[in-house]
């Protein structure tokens, strides 16, 4: 039996604890807050998309950062294992569209009790208010661990799972990677990774809090007629630009060095002469409204008012003096929504972290160190990173299984 100190008390800490616990480990899980899983509580609009339904060999082409580092973790503890664990807690799961998994209560709080009763159920001994402020390495073995700057806690084994640097106000801030790059690992650059994007004009205020679905976002570089993304989704409109899932993939196709346009097309299922065969049809059902009055079976109401101010045609237009090319050009209006990139939200408001501990210097199929025998890691801490639909979760879970049963 050994003893065993996890830092950071989210998923991937909670998951090391239990599996560390479950292989006969005396177990201490310490967490700067005075609560675990603060991350997880706001995940998935607080719903907690935990893993995905897809098959698990279907995950790698979500992982952006280093899919190759995560096949034995997540062949090791898969998204069926995530599903069986929390049923075994007695928190049933929900498949939704796209393969979404999350409780089937909506709360994320569930997926904080599911792993709290699988610390409780383990003996894991939690610390909370403890915030590991130092790791003391003697030779090529860490010692101990120091909490709150005072008290040292001797242990045998260590893990590390502090996360990323991406919404601070949870705890994670970075701790665990100023600790790696102590003791000798290299950190490959932190960037933000699935990040809101700012538009360089002010969003309209009715369209701030606008969820828009099964829209088509393109990305266009300077002047390139060629789009870098172009996919169906999600995007929600904020104070400052878009965020929702389909604007948080494209944020890994935009940097901050160079111009770029957004581009959306709010009915990607029409092509332009289908679409204005129904706008005629719209038309003709309103032909005695006026033209603002005649778009609410096609778009939503919020976004009416910004439509017809690119069209060029006036609200309080007659729908019968619409001209044919003005109707045209609301057509082109519909399909093509421009937008000027200011540039990324910065890196405190990125869902995920890209870059962390250097996964080369990491044993994939146990997730020791390689410079260090008695040290592990697992999560976001790590140089890996997912796109939107329950995979970081995941992968938080698999590693931190892995690095818990491998001590
Ligand atoms: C708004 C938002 C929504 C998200 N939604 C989803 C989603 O629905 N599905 C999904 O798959 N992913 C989602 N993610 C990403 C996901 O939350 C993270 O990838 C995941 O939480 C990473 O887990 P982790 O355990 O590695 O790190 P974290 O969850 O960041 O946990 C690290 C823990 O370590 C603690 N800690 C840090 N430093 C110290 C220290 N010095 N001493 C002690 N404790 C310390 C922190 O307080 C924290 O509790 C979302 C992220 C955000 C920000």
């Amino acid at each position: 039996m050994k003893k065993v100190i996890v830092i950071g008390a989210g998923p991937a800490g909670m998951m090391a604890a239990i599996s560390a616990a479950k292989n006969n480990n005396e177990v201490i899980l310490l967490e700067r807050n005075e609560k675990v899983g603060k991350k997880l509580f706001i995940t998935g609009k607080g719903r907690c998309n935990v893993t995905n339904s897809k098959d698990i060999s279907e995950f790698f082409d979500y992982i952006i950062g280093n899919p190759h580092f995560l096949y034995s973790a997540l062949y090791s503890f898969t998204n069926e294992d995530t599903i069986d664990f929390f049923e075994k807690q007695g928190i049933r799961l929900k498949s939704e569209r796209g393969g979404r998994v999350f409780p089937q209560s909506d709360k994320s709080s569930d997926i904080i009790k599911g792993l709290m009763n699988g610390l409780q159920r383990h003996n894991v001994d939690i610390k909370l208010n403890s915030k590991v402020t130092d790791i003391i390495l003697e030779g090529n073995k860490i010692t101990a661990v120091k909490i709150n700057n005072n008290l040292l806690l001797k242990g045998d084994h260590f893990i590390i799972c502090t996360g990323g640097v991406s919404y601070p106000l949870t705890g994670s801030t970075g701790d665990g990677i100023k600790f790696s790059k102590k003791l000798g690992h290299s950190i490959i650059e932190l960037k933000p990774s699935l990040v809101p994007i700012e538009f360089e004009d002010t969003v309209e205020k009715e369209l701030v809090g606008l969820n828009l679905r099964n829209i088509e976002l393109s990305v266009y570089k300077e002047e390139s007629k060629k789009p870098l993304f172009k996919e169906l989704g999600e995007i929600a409109f904020t104070k400052y630009g878009i965020s929702g899932p389909l604007a948080l993939k494209a944020s890994r196709y935009i940097d901050n060095e160079n111009d770029y346009n957004v581009c959306i097309d709010l009915k990607p299922a029409l092509k332009e002469d289908e679409l204005d065969k129904r706008l005629q049809k719209d038309f003709k059902k309103y032909i005695n409204k006026e033209f603002k009055n005649s778009l609410d079976d096609l778009l939503p109401k919020r976004i009416i008012n910004f439509v017809i101010s690119l069209s060029n045609i006036k609200g309080d237009k007659k729908v019968n003096e619409i001209t044919r090319e003005e109707r045209k050009n609301l057509v082109k209006s519909l399909k093509k929504i421009n937008f000027r990139v200011k540039g990324l939200r910065p890196i405190e408001e990125a869902i995920v972290t890209s870059g962390g501990v250097n996964t080369l210097e990491i044993d994939p199929s146990t997730m020791k160190s390689k410079l260090i025998s008695n040290l592990s890691f697992a999560g976001e801490v790590i140089d890996v990173d997912a796109f939107t639909g329950g995979y970081n979760v995941q992968i938080a879970l698999s590693t931190g299984y892995l690095a818990g049963t491998n001590i």
